[in-house]
């Protein structure tokens, strides 16, 4: 086995699709197509063909035309790419973070609803890969949708260094000092005004 291409009947599905962009195809000439090269391949029948084929609709790959007609169509994968993430997708970046919100770290232990973000939005070009998402419980989401990212950090340093410069903590401060003189360097946020 070890000196086979190592091809999965959905890689060999894509292949497939990616041959015929933009036409609905019945299952009939798909599964043919697929099966008798996963053959040549494997000398046995695959197992889960239909399954693979409803896969990779799920994943968004394909599109669901009716029963039994699929349509891969290159531009609808590409905006689906900057969609949103897949269940699968969401299920791993969950449990990679814990179950909980990395702002708050509350979580199912605490009733909190979860949902996964862009780190970095779609707007700016974020796509939806594991390494892009992170875990937000609704409140710090919804927070995020309306400030941003980087706006959320300015304003919260800010809030902090006001409350160090209140309590004289002057090492507290330093640090605050630091993260906002940072924000100055690369010119972010301007527009939250930092007075010192
Ligand atoms: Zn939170």
């Amino acid at each position: 086995m070890n000196n086979k291409k190592n091809e999965s009947i959905k890689d060999l599905l894509i292949k497939f699709f990616k041959a015929h962009p933009k036409e609905d195809m019945s299952h009939g000439p798909v599964v043919d197509w697929v099966e008798a090269k996963y053959m040549r391949l494997y000398h046995k029948k695959p197992r889960d063909t239909w399954r693979s084929i409803r896969n990779l609709h799920e994943v968004g790959f394909l599109i669901k035309v009716k029963k039994g007609i699929y349509r891969y169509d290159p531009e609808a994968v590409k905006e689906r790419e900057l969609e949103d993430f897949t269940p699968e997708q969401k299920e791993t970046i969950l449990k990679r973070d814990g179950y909980k919100c990395v702002v708050c770290g509350r979580g199912l232990k605490e009733g909190v609803e979860l949902q996964v973000d862009h780190i970095k939005p779609k707007y700016l070009g974020g796509k939806s890969t594991v390494e892009n998402g992170q875990t937000l419980c609704a409140q710090h989401n919804f927070i995020k949708k309306t400030l941003k990212q980087t706006e959320t950090g300015k304003k919260m340093f800010i809030r902090l260094y006001e409350l160090a410069k209140s309590e004289d903590n002057e090492e507290l401060k330093r640090f605050c000092t630091d993260v906002l003189e940072t924000y100055e360097k690369y010119n972010i946020n301007g527009h939250i005004v930092w007075k010192r």
